[in-house]
């Protein structure tokens, strides 16, 4: 697949919860990452990450090295309409609801945009590594969207199962079991709780 080309990394990143853990969430995918940067839930900014210019530049660099910092206030009013297109998408679609059109059309309207072109490594030449815009990231990010709300997330975006727990994750394992938003967080607190209650059961 050619995003895996011009990734510098996989899927994820850090999140501080307000219980003051610091833990490592894989949404599986790219465009649900971006959307996490904006706290996606509607629960509130808890999860918030990226609230301007620079920290999208931050963002926008550490996944694409060849993005130019350049991104301004225009830039980061851009993302944050896709990011919030992305997020409302990925609720719906986890809950198996009909995707917005108004959603639907920002994502498309943005995925029509030119993205970040692949780079085949190995030329003689250093071609391709004049800095990307910001806008390109976008691009590369909202036809990330396109695929994950089309055909490639088909019955894989869930919600953590975890009562109290809302985060919503691209299933990418191979077993199609994935039940917690990280094992780290939700998956080892069922678990403690499962032992509580059979230790109180015996
Ligand atoms: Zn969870």
């Amino acid at each position: 697949m050619a995003t895996e080309a011009i990734l510098p990394r996989g899927t994820g990143q850090w999140f501080d919860s307000d219980d003051g853990q610091h833990w490592w969430f894989d949404s599986g995918s790219l465009a649900l990452d971006f959307a996490y940067t904006g706290g996606l839930d509607r629960t509130g900014r808890e999860w918030e990450t990226v609230h301007d210019a620079r920290e999208l530049n931050e963002w926008l660099t550490e996944r694409f090295p060849d993005v130019a910092p350049t991104a301004g206030g225009r830039e980061f009013t851009d993302a944050s309409t896709l990011r919030s297109a992305i997020g409302r998408l990925a609720r719906q679609s986890s809950v198996g609801e009909t995707l917005a059109p108004d959603d639907v059309d920002i994502v498309n309207l943005f995925a029509a945009t030119p993205d970040i072109p692949p780079v085949l490594s190995g030329g003689a030449r250093q071609a391709g590594r004049t800095n990307a815009r910001p806008h390109q990231a976008l691009g590369t990010i909202a036809r990330d969207a396109v695929r994950l709300f089309g055909s490639e997330g088909g019955g894989r975006i869930r919600e953590c199962s975890a009562d109290d727990c809302r985060l919503v994750y691209l299933d990418t394992s191979r077993s199609g079991n994935r039940r917690w938003c990280s094992m780290q967080r939700c998956g080892n607190r069922a678990k403690v709780r499962a032992h509580r209650a059979r230790a109180a059961a015996e």
